[in-house]
C-alpha cells in the first residue's frame, strides 16, 4: 500500500501557518506497521472534511467587520473565556484563530475512529460549587453546559523504590493509603494537605476577577477580610517551604516534588503555594472530571456561547503584527496584509511571541525583567496511540505517572505521562479499542538541525523507548497497538503557535511564589496578554481564571463592567 503524501505548502498556505519550517509540520507522524516511511496526515485535514463548527461564518477575513471593541489573537482557553466575558457584557468581540479549530493546547483531532485530545486531559474547575469552578462558570455565563465525567483516582503515580500512590477523590482515602507507606509522617502529611485548604477555602470563597482592579479589590476584602489576608500570606510563598514545615522524610518529600513538577514542571521549591492550594484540594472539592466527547468539546461550547452572544471567531486568520499608534495598541495586522482595529487588543499568544514576534515595536523593558525572571519549559514528546481494549490489564485508571529516578524526574524524557481518556468516555475509540496518550517533557534543541531522515527515524527511535518504559502498565502493548502518531516539540511549536513547543513559563530561579507573575495589563497601553504566560499560569483552570480577569479589566477599562 502507498504511503500518502500531501502538498504540503499549499496546505500550510491554505490553513494560515508560516512555512518556515516545514518539516515540523508532522503533527502527527503516523507509522503503521507496513509502511516505513509515512507522512504525517496533516491535523488539518480531519477538520477541513468533517468541520466540527457548524455555526455559519465568513469564510474570509475580508467580510469582516473593520472595528472592534475588543481583538483577541487566539482562541486557546484563555482567548476564549476573555472573550465570551466580554461579549456577555455587550462588548464587541472578534478572537481571531491562526488554526482551523479553537481550544490551542485544549484542542482534539480525530484519526480512523479515534478522537485524541491534543494536551491537557486531567481537567480542574468542573466543580458545580464555590468560585474556583471556573470552567463551570465560564460556560454558564454564556448559557452553555458541558456533561463531565467523575474520575475517581487523579493520578497514580507508579515512582522509584516501588512507590505507588492513587491520589483518590476521596481526601481521606487518599491520607490514608499515603499514611500507610509513611508511618511515621502520618501527621505531617494531614497537617500540609491542610495547609493546602487554607489557601483553597480562600480562594474558594471570593470572586475570582481582575486584581488590578481597585474597586473589585475593595469590594471582596469587605466581604472576605480573612480570606483576603489568607492569600496576601500564601502569594510570595513556594509549596517547598510550606512542605518541610511538615514533612521530613527525605522520599516523601520527593513525592511532594513529583505532585508538583506533573502540573508545574518544576519542583516544589520552585512552585507557588497559590497554585498547589487550588491543585491540591480541588481535586478533593470538585474533583477531576472529563468532557464528554473530549477535552476539544470546551472550546467548541464556549465558541457557541461566544456567537450566540454576538462575538465572532475567525480561523485560519494568523496575526503577523500588534499595531501600535501613539503608544497604544490600535488593531493587528495578519498574515494576508489586512488590518483590523480596535480598541483594546488581547493577545493569546505566549508572551515571548507576543513581545518578540508580534509587537510592532522594541521590547518594553517590564517584558526583559520579566523574562530574567522566567524561562521557556521544555515542551513534549507525544504519542497518541490506539490499542486494543484487552491490551489494558483490569481496574486500570485514567491517568498515571511513571518515574524510573529520582534524579531524573526534571531531566529530559525523565518523566512519563500516561493518559487513557476512553476508561471515563469509550465514544473516543472504536469499539473494545483504547486511547492512550503519552508524553514526556524535552526540548526543541534536541530536534533542530535534522534532515526529514534523520527526524523521521529520531521519533521512531524516541517512540520506541518511550513505548518500552509503559511496561509496567500496559505489558503488551506492541502487540495490542492499532494505531499511533508522534508529536515533537516541533509538531506542538508548530500547531499549537507556541514558541519552541513550550508549555508555558517557569521560573529561571526560586521566585516570591506568584507575586511576580504578570497580570493581564501590559507595558503597551491597551494591549492586554491572557493566558499561561499571565497569573496565574498553566493548566486549564488556571488560564480560565486569567481570561475572567482579563475580561473583568478590559470591560472595566471600556466602561463595560
Ligand atoms: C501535552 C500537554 C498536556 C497538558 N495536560 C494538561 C492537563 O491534563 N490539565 C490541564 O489543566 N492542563 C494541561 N495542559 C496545559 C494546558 O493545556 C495549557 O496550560 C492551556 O491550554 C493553555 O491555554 P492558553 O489559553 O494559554 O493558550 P493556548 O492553548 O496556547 O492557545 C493559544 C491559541 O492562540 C493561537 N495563536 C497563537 N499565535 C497566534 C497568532 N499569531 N495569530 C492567531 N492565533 C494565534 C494558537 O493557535 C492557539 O490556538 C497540558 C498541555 C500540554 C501541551
Amino acid at each position: 500500500m502507498d504511503c500518502p503524501r500531501f502538498d504540503r505548502p499549499s496546505t500550510f498556505q491554505a490553513i494560515g501557518l508560516e512555512r518556515a519550517d516545514e518539516n515540523a509540520t508532522l503533527k502527527h507522524g503516523r507509522a503503521p506497521r507496513h509502511c516505513p516511511y509515512r507522512f504525517a496526515l496533516p491535523v488539518a485535514m480531519t477538520a477541513v472534511d468533517k468541520p466540527s463548527i457548524t455555526t455559519a461564518r465568513p469564510q474570509t477575513t475580508s467580510e469582516l467587520p473593520r472595528d472592534w471593541d475588543a481583538i483577541i489573537i487566539g482562541s486557546g482557553i484563555g482567548g476564549l473565556v476573555t472573550a465570551t466575558q466580554l461579549a456577555a457584557k455587550g462588548a464587541k468581540v472578534l478572537v481571531l484563530e491562526r488554526y482551523l479549530i479553537p481550544g490551542g493546547s485544549a484542542g482534539y483531532f480525530d484519526r480512523e475512529g479515534y478522537r485524541f485530545d491534543v494536551g491537557a486531559s486531567m481537567i480542574f474547575g468542573f466543580g458545580q460549587q464555590g468560585t474556583t469552578n471556573l470552567l463551570t462558570r465560564a460556560l454558564a455565563a454564556v448559557g452553555q453546559t458541558l456533561e463531565t465525567i467523575p474520575d475517581p483516582v487523579q493520578i497514580h503515580y507508579h515512582l522509584p523504590n516501588n512507590l505507588e500512590v492513587k491520589v483518590h477523590r476521596d481526601y481521606n482515602r487518599f491520607l490514608q493509603e499515603l499514611g500507610d507507606r509513611f508511618p511515621h509522617e502520618r501527621q505531617g502529611i494531614r497537617q500540609f494537605y491542610d495547609e493546602c485548604w487554607t489557601i483553597f477555602n480562600c480562594l474558594n470563597a471570593m470572586e475570582l476577577l481582575s486584581l488590578e482592579e481597585l474597586r473589585y479589590l475593595m469590594r471582596v476584602f469587605f466581604q472576605n477580610p480573612l480570606a483576603c489576608l489568607g492569600l496576601v500570606k500564601y502569594l510570595p510563598q513556594n509549596v517547598g517551604a510550606i512542605a518541610r514545615r511538615y514533612i521530613s522524610d527525605p522520599e516523601l518529600l520527593k513525592f511532594i516534588d513529583i505532585e508538583c513538577y506533573c502540573w508545574s514542571v518544576v519542583p516544589a521549591d520552585l512552585t507557588p503555594a497559590i497554585n498547589a492550594g487550588m491543585v491540591f484540594s480541588d481535586r478533593h472539592y470538585g474533583g477531576i472530571n472529563y468532557p464528554k466527547g473530549g477535552v476539544g468539546q470546551i472550546a467548541q461550547k464556549l465558541v457557541d456561547g461566544l456567537e450566540s452572544h454576538g462575538g465572532r471567531i475567525q480561523y485560519k486568520a494568523r496575526v503577523t503584527q500588534i499595531i501600535t499608534e501613539n503608544d497604544r495598541a490600535v488593531g493587528v495586522k495578519l498574515a494576508t496584509g489586512e488590518t483590523l482595529r480596535a480598541k483594546r487588543v488581547i493577545s493569546n499568544a505566549t508572551r515571548w511571541d507576543t513581545f518578540g514576534k508580534l509587537l510592532d515595536r522594541a521590547q518594553p523593558l517590564d517584558e526583559d525583567r520579566w523574562q530574567e525572571r522566567y524561562q521557556k519549559s521544555p515542551s513534549f514528546l507525544s504519542l497518541h496511540m490506539g490499542v486494543r481494549a484487552d491490551a489494558l490489564p483490569a481496574g486500570i485508571e485514567c491517568h498515571h505517572i511513571l518515574v524510573d529516578d529520582w534524579a531524573r524526574m526534571e531531566a529530559a524524557y525523565g518523566t512519563v505521562f500516561v493518559s487513557i481518556p476512553t476508561l471515563l468516555d469509550p465514544d473516543l475509540a472504536p469499539p473494545d479499542h483504547h486511547i492512550l496518550h503519552v508524553f514526556t517533557p524535552c526540548w526543541i534543541a534536541d530536534w533542530q538541525d535534522l534532515s526529514p531522515e534523520e527526524y523521521a527515524a529520531q521519533k521512531e527511535t524516541k517512540a520506541k523507548e518511550l513505548r518500552d518504559r509503559l511496561a509496567p502498565i500496559v505489558p503488551n502493548l506492541e502487540a495490542a497497538l492499532d494505531y499511533i502518531e508522534i508529536g515533537t516539540p516541533r509538531t506542538h511549536r508548530r500547531f499549537l503557535g507556541r514558541i519552541d513547543g513550550s508549555y508555558g513559563p517557569i521560573p529561571a530561579r526560586r521566585l516570591p511564589g506568584l507575586l511576580t507573575m504578570p497580570f493581564n495589563r501590559t507595558a503597551v497601553k491597551h494591549l492586554y496578554c491572557v493566558g499561561d504566560s499571565t497569573f496565574p499560569g498553566q493548566g486549564l483552570n488556571a488560564v480560565a481564571f486569567s481570561g475572567f480577569a482579563c475580561a473583568h479589566r478590559v470591560a472595566a477599562d471600556l466602561g463595560l463592567a
